[in-house]
């Protein structure tokens, strides 16, 4: 099934062929939509399998509505984490360390050393979105990447498991500022998470362990791989985590982007597909660069 958020509080499963979806709303017509003091994690992803369930007897007769007369949001709503890969593809690790500009003295370490790191929610954007250049006078990457949504929670499971726990993958944007800060600053400014266009559970995904992306700017393709050549796997990303934390549904695991990340500049269209994923577009806006703007930050001197 592929299923997509869409116009805010509204779900579908998309048809054969990507050009129309079936409103599913009903099955979800007894969650409010937003309500305080709820647990963290994504209330609709933590309902997948019963949505699966019941989806089958609803999809003859939804209405279907054409994609491009809706507005697509992020498959998951709210994520509790959104959990990043650092260099987890052996081509990847290589380029950042040969270009200063990648790496700016610092040592590029591999996964297996440093773990991952978190990128704030508030960055999450979906399909469709404009992405603002954060600084006027900073460089900012793409990076095409699979990501993984948690779909069943768990603390401290093991690789032979760890499908289980997942509800399905999406399209993602770990989008990055170069400079020296920590990762969890320069890859969360606003717009630097996309996720879309809309979830596709496992089965219908040929080989999760071989899901082929490419990444275009302006339609030249700058990335292309598959999450075969991932360093540390799906099942081992989640064993790593999910011995530090628990892994809640609709937690995003962005998996790592291969090589060919470069800059991205004011009026680019960057787009990532995958014959697994569908595909999704962004649009790069400029930070006006005027004098004394208060936005305008350098890059801090390495200590
Ligand atoms: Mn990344």
């Amino acid at each position: 099934m592929r299923l997509a958020r869409f116009n805010d509080t509204h779900l579908g499963a998309v048809d054969e062929g990507g050009e129309t979806l079936a409103d599913l709303t009903d099955l979800i017509a007894d969650l409010a939509p937003s309500t305080w003091a709820r647990a963290p994690g994504d209330p609709v992803i933590a309902r997948l399998a019963q949505i699966m369930a019941q989806a089958p007897a609803l999809l003859p007769d939804a209405p279907r509505i054409p994609i491009e007369s809706v507005t697509l949001n992020p498959p998951v709503a709210t994520p509790s984490k959104i959990i990043g890969a650092p260099v987890n593809y052996h081509a990847h690790l290589d380029e950042a360390q040969a270009d200063a500009e990648i790496h700016h003295g610092n040592t590029i370490a591999r996964i297996d050393e440093i773990g991952c790191f978190l990128k704030a929610t508030s960055a999450l954007f979906g399909p469709g979105a404009t992405m603002e250049l954060p600084f006027a006078d900073r460089r900012v990457d793409h990076e095409g990447e699979v990501a993984v949504i948690i779909g069943k929670p768990g603390r401290r499971i093991k690789a032979a498991d760890a499908m289980d726990h997942v509800a399905g993958y999406a399209l993602a944007f770990d989008m990055t500022v170069r400079g020296t800060e920590d990762r969890s600053l320069r890859k969360s400014f606003d717009t630097a998470a996309g996720l879309g266009p809309w979830l596709t559970t496992p089965d219908d995904i040929v080989d999760p362990s071989d899901i082929a992306f490419q990444l275009t700017v302006n339609g030249e393709i700058r990335q292309s791989s598959t999450t075969k050549m991932l360093i540390r796997s799906v099942p081992q990303l989640l064993e790593m985590v999910s011995a530090f934390y628990t892994l809640l549904p609709g937690d995003i695991i962005m998996t790592g982007t291969p090589e060919g990340v470069s800059p991205v500049n004011a009026g680019d269209l960057v787009t990532v597909s995958s014959p697994d994923l569908g595909e999704m577009s962004v649009r790069i806006a400029g930070q006006a660069n005027t004098a004394g703007s208060a936005t305008t930050t350098p890059a801090p001197e390495r200590q």
